[in-house]
């Protein structure tokens, strides 16, 4: 399974460059990157989605609902993690501009106002399946002394109140 995780982490990774390709090229009021359209890139997202869905699924499943992302983006560096909720505000505000300035003009602004959305789902389904690949390598599952299992919210141990420090 971690080896089908990795090759959708790749393409995730790819989708995700070609997003932000596609993404700046908009800052600079180019529609179609080296004339190629970047509507494929919309469709691509289900692609990478379905597998980094299942992957979330694994990866949450012996965590409490409100720490879906955590549990999900728990096997990768810090670094990435933060990224996903960078680009996920990003995202946002980009749409938000989008909204303001009337939506889709013209294909630029359309296609800048997408893309935005391309490059967190991208990058999204990029760490999920990234951190599913790490975590079935090497178990991050935490312990305490005692060797109770310890959730990646809490300090202290819930069973036995041994200090584990935080995990985020
Ligand atoms: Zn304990």
């Amino acid at each position: 399974m971690s080896g089908i995780a990795s090759v959708f982490s790749i393409l995730a990774f790819i989708g995700f460059s070609a997003s932000m390709a596609v993404h700046l090229a908009g800052y600079a009021g180019i529609d179609r990157l080296f004339g190629v359209n970047p509507w494929p890139l919309h469709v691509g997202i289900f692609v990478v989605w379905f597998p980094a869905v299942l992957a979330a699924m694994q990866l949450s499943k012996d965590f409490p609902q409100k720490d879906i992302w955590k549990a999900s983006l728990r096997g990768n560096p810090k670094w990435i993690q933060y990224s996903v909720y960078g680009l996920f505000c990003y995202a946002f505000l980009n749409f938000l501009v989008f909204f303001i300035n009337g939506g889709g003009k013209n294909e630029v602004s359309t296609v800048k106002g997408f893309s935005g959305h391309w490059l967190i789902f991208y990058f999204a389904a990029f760490a999920i399946l990234r951190s599913y690949v790490n975590v079935s390598h090497n178990d991050t599952v935490r312990r305490c002394k005692n060797k109770h299992v310890v959730e990646p919210n809490h300090v202290y141990c819930p069973q036995c109140g041994e200090i584990v420090g935080s995990q985020y």
